[in-house]
């Protein structure tokens, strides 16, 4: 289905919900959108001067110092802050009542406006309401609930300049080209009997190999952008009892700032992440795995091979006072080998048990054609090197926040793929002077694509999928 306008009829019955975190604080906003907000606010609300009706003549933006009562019960003291639709976020009329931070006000509160007129609302539905009314693209919707769940400087950045649409303008940038490209060939299939081209082949040639690689960078720029969003996938490799568990806990336990489960994943293996340097670190340790019997540990192999080719930085850690030294080397040799693209770091763990570590670390590097740190996972020295050098090693990768416009998320991603691959079949079209209405259907669907993103074409799966991770009151 091609634009909004047409999509849905606007669902404008009144919602509410709690826009704040759940618990206890000092204050908590409650909010209301939707037709006749103002009337069912004014039904609870009494003003502190006595004055009736006061939210529903009120000019917008201004805020008004009141009560909440449930019939003659007063239920809290609440400023209430009026906008008028189209200028509220949901470009709905709203009502945002600021009341005491405690959960059994707030239920309070919730309860007295659901008994007056309004429906508890769904995961999202106040975003939701804001696209459905033109006030924010798709785009910034998914920009707003990445940056209430961004874990780190560059995520946040990369949400803030994705909410002020310069994304959207590229993208809406590149639709424009496509849909004048679609339309002058779409005009030659209307006068098709009289033979005539709107544009010339190489100039539709041009046009299109210009959208292949622009469409084709904003695809490059995915690696870039999932970085930023998910962190540095970093793999502790090693042999059992190398010391990989403690070293994970070591990292996340120097790491203060921000340690998290990672939502969605297996609990196959361990994932956290941590933050160094303004970088986002996401940790799997591979060890977690063996634990639990045989057939288990034969999946948790085949699980952490799968992480390890997957992995932007891996860490192989060894214990420095193995008496199979050559052994290690080995290993550390094959899994270079198969994984040449992975950014790799050995580490000499347990130094705190030799009185030098130097030579071991000098063989293994030498013989590796590696670099070597030498840690102690379990007192901690060597550490800050070793993340000093974790920070370097992914340097390149995220410096990005410079680039202006990245592709982070997974659903852009695929979408312009299937954009990329639709602008490349025309290309081979042209070249075999295909018939322009084959032509013209798949820069029709690169179009499509395009428009998938920003929400100019949408369909209702893909926006329940966006607006359900969400929370409530958002
Ligand atoms: P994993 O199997 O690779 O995860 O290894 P663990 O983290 O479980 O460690 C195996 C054993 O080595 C445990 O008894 C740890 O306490 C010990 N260990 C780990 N790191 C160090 C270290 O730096 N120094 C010393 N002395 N022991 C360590």
């Amino acid at each position: 289905m091609s634009g909004t306008d047409l999509l849905l009829p606007i669902p404008g019955d009144p919602i509410t919900a709690v826009a704040t975190p759940v618990g206890v604080g000092a204050l908590a906003v409650v909010r209301i959108s939707g037709n006749g907000a103002h009337q069912i606010a004014d039904r609870v609300f009494q003003k502190a001067n006595g004055e009736a009706q006061a939210l529903a003549s009120s000019p917008g933006f201004l805020a008004h110092f009141g009560r909440l009562y449930d019939g003659e019960e007063m239920i809290d003291e609440v400023i209430a802050l009026v906008f008028r639709g189209p200028h509220s976020f949901t470009a709905e009329d709203m009502v945002e009542f600021t009341c005491h931070g405690g959960p059994v006000v707030v239920k309070h509160v919730l309860q007295l406006l659901l008994d007056n007129g309004c429906r508890l609302a769904e995961p999202g539905e106040f975003t939701r309401r804001a696209f459905l009314n033109g006030r924010i693209d798709l785009l910034q919707a998914e920009a707003i609930g990445e940056m209430i769940h961004a874990r780190s400087e560059s995520a946040w950045r990369t949400a803030v300049t994705q909410m002020k649409g310069d994304l959207s303008k590229k993208l809406n940038a590149l639709r424009e080209r496509l849909l004048h490209s679609c339309a002058l060939l779409e005009l030659e299939l209307d006068f098709s009997e009289e033979e005539v081209e709107f544009q010339s082949r190489e100039e539709l040639t041009r046009q299109v190999d210009d959208l292949r690689r622009e469409v084709g960078r904003l695809v490059d720029s995915y690696q870039h952008g999932r970085l930023l969003s998910e962190g540095v996938a970093t793999v502790i490799a090693g042999r059992p009892n190398a010391g990989k568990s403690t070293l994970l806990n070591t990292l996340l336990g120097q790491e203060r700032a921000i340690v998290s489960h990672m939502p969605g994943t297996t609990r196959d293996y361990i994932e956290e992440c941590f933050i160094h340097d303004k970088t986002m670190f996401r940790l799997t340790d591979t060890a977690g795995l063996r634990e639990a019997g045989e057939e288990i540990e034969h999946e948790g192999i085949r699980r952490s091979r799968m992480k390890m080719a997957e992995a932007d930085l891996m860490l192989y850690l060894f214990d420095a006072g193995t008496e199979r030294l050559d052994e290690e080397i080995a290993d550390i040799r094959a899994v270079r080998a198969a994984h040449p693209e992975v950014r790799f770091l050995v580490v000499a763990n347990k130094v705190d048990l030799l009185s030098s570590s130097d030579e071991v670390m000098q063989k293994v590097s030498s013989e590796a054609g590696a670099e070597v740190i030498g840690i102690s996972a379990r007192d901690g020295r060597g550490v800050e090197a070793l993340l000093q050098r974790m920070s370097e090693l992914v340097k390149d990768l995220d410096k990005l926040h410079e680039a202006s416009v990245l592709v982070t998320s997974l659903r852009h991603y695929e979408a312009l793929r299937n954009a990329a691959d639709a602008l490349e079949n025309a290309r081979e079209l042209i070249d075999h002077h295909a018939d322009t209405e084959l032509i013209a259907f798949e820069l029709r669907s690169a179009l499509d694509y395009v428009g998938e993103i920003t929400g100019k074409v949408v369909n209702e799966e893909i926006l329940n999928t966006i607006f359900a991770k969400f929370c409530i009151g958002k």
